[in-house]
Parts: structure tokens; sequence; C-alpha cells
């Protein structure tokens, strides 16, 4: 459908110049007068370091703007949600409001026992952690949590909870979820750090009540068929809109004692933490994934 431009042209996508000129995808191009000179006047580089096939860049003598244009492909159309909180066309809905039919219990599979009610759902902390049914490798999700009014607790027993980005039979990923409004703990393990790896650039919580977003892009860890570390897990996160993770490479599943390591998987579950501490259990709502 995209075609490279003529060969004379050598633009490796279906230019505007050869659009515009009328050119074929890839066929003997109509040259112009002005355009003809461009085309004699190239300079192919051949780039000493490429060692098999050659790399080759095209500089004209007097480019023009249209040059630089790529017109294909386009980018596939998905439909925005009717806000940021609602799914877009190609989101994957994990919670709706309704039911945890995408989630079970990840102590033993069976179904998932929070409590829904009103839209949205709350942690049951006596049934365990949740995880997702399917498995992601790299993804775009957007999840929002609500601390309750009146809770109570210090450091990390406020408010606790946290969304594991890959859980994995060594471990998992952790972002961290609490109540970090005025409340006083290591800072990394704060609301939206990467627990006990990266702190959170800024302090982006909201009040006890209020309803708080992440946005998060995580790229899966990959690994070479020996099991060692190919590519490291990166994420980027905002919380009430606000970046507070840059594209940071975790160093391993996130431990609360002990250092982080690696172990080798592959697309993994999205867990949410049913934390043990003593403070009043969190709600969330509208979870959804887009799979990148
Ligand atoms: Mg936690």
């Amino acid at each position: 459908m995209h075609g490279k431009c003529a060969a004379s042209c050598r633009t490796p996508y279906y230019c505007a110049s050869c659009a515009r000129d009328g050119r074929k995808r890839g066929g003997r191009p109509r040259l112009k007068g002005n355009l003809r000179i461009n085309l004699i006047a190239t300079v192919v580089v051949i780039s000493a370091a490429a060692p098999l096939a050659a790399q080759q860049t095209t500089v004209a003598a007097h480019p023009k703007p249209a040059d630089t244009e790529v017109w294909g492909p386009e980018p596939r159309i998905v439909t925005p949600g009717a806000s940021d909180a609602a799914p877009p066309s190609d989101a994957i809905v994990l919670f709706d409001g309704k039911n945890l039919d995408q989630w079970i219990s990840a102590r033993d599979s069976s179904a998932a026992k929070w409590i829904v009610a009103n839209g949205i759902v709350t942690v049951n902390k006596p049934s365990g952690d949740i995880q997702t049914r399917r498995s992601f490798g790299n993804y775009q999700l957007h999840i929002e949590w609500r601390i309750p009014v009146g809770i109570t607790g210090t450091s990390q027993d406020r408010g606790n909870s946290g969304v594991f980005l890959a859980i994995t039979p060594v471990g998992g990923y952790e972002l961290q979820i609490m109540d970090s409004y005025n409340n006083k703990t290591y800072v990394n393990g704060q609301a939206a750090s990467i627990y006990k790896q990266y702190a959170p650039l800024v302090n982006a919580a909201r009040k006890p009540g209020e309803w708080q977003t992440y946005d998060v892009v995580w790229t899966a860890p990959t690994f070479r068929s020996d099991g060692s570390l190919a590519t490291p897990a990166y994420v980027t996160a905002f919380h009430n809109g606000v970046l507070v993770q840059n594209h940071v490479a975790l160093k391993g599943v996130t431990k609360n004692t002990g250092y982080p390591e690696y172990k080798a998987h592959g697309p993994a579950p999205i867990l949410l933490q049913a934390h043990g501490d003593k403070s009043a259990p969190i709600s969330f709502r509208n979870i959804w994934v887009r799979v990148l």
C-alpha cells in the first residue's frame, strides 16, 4: 500500500515530492527540470561502518521542506474515550465498574473476591491479592485509586496497596500505592515509587477521599535463551497527570527485603496488592490497558 518512491528519488517511503509530482511508487519518475537537477546533485553517503548491507543516506544539494515529510504508512485510527479516564477503542477493559470477570485470586486462581459496589472495587484484604486472567507484554495502563477518608496508620501502614506491573513466580515489579498526602515514609517506598528502586520525581498525591490516577507505560524485560537479561524493564508513569517516573530501567523484581534481581519470564499478569496493614482498604475504578 505504501511503496517506496521511484528509484531515482531513493526515498525509502512514498515522499511528498513524489506524491506532488505524480510519480508512482517504485515506478519510473517523471522528472521535472528542478527536480532533475536536484537528483543529479544528490550525494550518496555509504557508511563505512555498515557491516553487510550498505546503509545509504541521500543528501539533496538543495533540500526542500517536502524532502523530510513522511506521508505513510499512516498511524491507525484509535478513537479516544469520552474522557481521559474512559478506555480508547483499542483498550482491553479490566474493570468497568460492573464485575471482576477479568481478575482472579492470586492465591488460588479462584474468582476474585474483592468487593464491587457502586461502580468501584474495594480491596478485600483477607482474600489477598488479585491478578488479571490475561498475561501481558508491553502495555499502556490506566488505573484509578482512592484512599478512604479518615484513613489511619503511619508510613507504610496507611492505605498501602500497589500495582505489580508484571507478576512472576519469583516476584513482581511494584508501582507503589499508598497514602502519601502528609504521610512520611522512605521516599523510594512512597506512592508512585518503583518500590525500593526509584522514588517518584515529585509527590503528586491527592488527599484521601479524592480519586487519583496512574497512567503507565510498561516495557517488559527481555531475556536471552540462556535466561540472562537482554534488556531491562522500563517504566514511565504519570500520577494525576504529573510525570513521576521517566523511562526508568528497573533493576529486577521489587523486594521488601534484599536487592532486586531478574529471573527470565514471558508475558505476565498484572496484580493488585492487598497489603496486610490494618488501615482501611482502598478502592479502584476505570482500569484498562492498551497492548503495545
Ligand atoms: Mg504496596
